[in-house]
């Protein structure tokens, strides 16, 4: 699967299946974006998949309507109303001849999925699982949200990452804080701090990397647990007490 980032606005990337002279476009915020790419290459846009309702990830959906004949997938209870077919946990679309099952993982909204190709070994998650980091928790609470982190957890330790925004490396600025013994973390730091440098994409990024580095998947890691006990006022946080912490502690940081 051909896949390549667009960036948009300040630090966002719309992603762009490109299979055969037609595109599918992930979260296409700003229409501009999507459609100067489509015209330079001359392909046709077939799809939309939306993630969540924010508006950058939905901004462009209505303009390029007005210039494709193409699919709007999203999730089915929306507030975002351009979604034309809406998914729910376990159904399975086709992409091109891929095959995308969905994951519900509300936390940063209510209404936020993931698209997971198995076959392709690729996941979608927009603002739910970051490299190094995690969404904000706009609309659910922390357990929907250390919820829905364990699930994409779950996935094939090689399943490739593309979230929806350049958040790397204040990201792991943070994780560095809660966990500053972890050699791997601090290895990665130094190699994305350089590749930030030269302006080089930070993403995707992969499961097996993230249950290595980011705090928000490593509630259990004692370090984390040690390093938040004062800030979250307990003696033996829990995972979740200590996920829900850390998100807090990011959240005022
Ligand atoms: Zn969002």
């Amino acid at each position: 699967m051909n896949i390549l980032p667009l960036p948009a606005f300040t630090d966002n990337y719309i992603w762009l299946i490109e299979e055969n002279g037609k595109a599918t476009a992930i979260d296409p915020g700003d229409a501009s974006v999507v459609n100067n790419y489509l015209l330079e290459k001359n392909l046709r846009l077939e799809n939309i998949l939306i993630t969540h309702h924010h508006y950058d990830h939905t901004g462009g959906v209505e303009q390029l309507k007005k210039s494709y004949e193409c699919n709007v997938y999203g999730p089915y209870d929306s507030p975002f109303n351009g979604v034309e077919i809406k998914l729910k946990e376990n159904d399975e679309i086709s992409i091109h001849g891929f095959s995308f099952k969905i994951i519900e993982v509300p936390g940063h909204t209510l209404d936020h999925i993931a698209y997971h190709s198995e076959e392709q070994n690729v996941l979608f998650c927009g603002d739910t699982l970051f490299s190094g980091g995690c969404g904000r928790i706009f609309e659910g609470t922390p357990n929907q949200m250390y919820e829905s982190l364990s699930k994409l957890s779950i996935l094939d330790k090689s399943t490739k990452i593309y979230c929806t925004h350049e958040y790397t490396q204040s990201n792991l600025d943070f994780a560095v804080k809660v966990e500053p013994g972890n050699d791997d973390l601090v290895e990665y730091k130094s190699k994305i701090d350089k590749k930030r440098m030269n302006d080089e994409i930070s993403l995707p990024t992969n499961l097996e990397l993230e249950k290595n580095i980011n705090p928000f998947l490593r509630s259990h890691v004692a370090e984390i647990k040690k390093n938040i006990k004062d800030f979250a006022k307990l003696d033996d946080p829990s995972e979740l007490e200590t996920f829900t912490a850390v998100r807090s502690l990011k959240d005022s940081s």
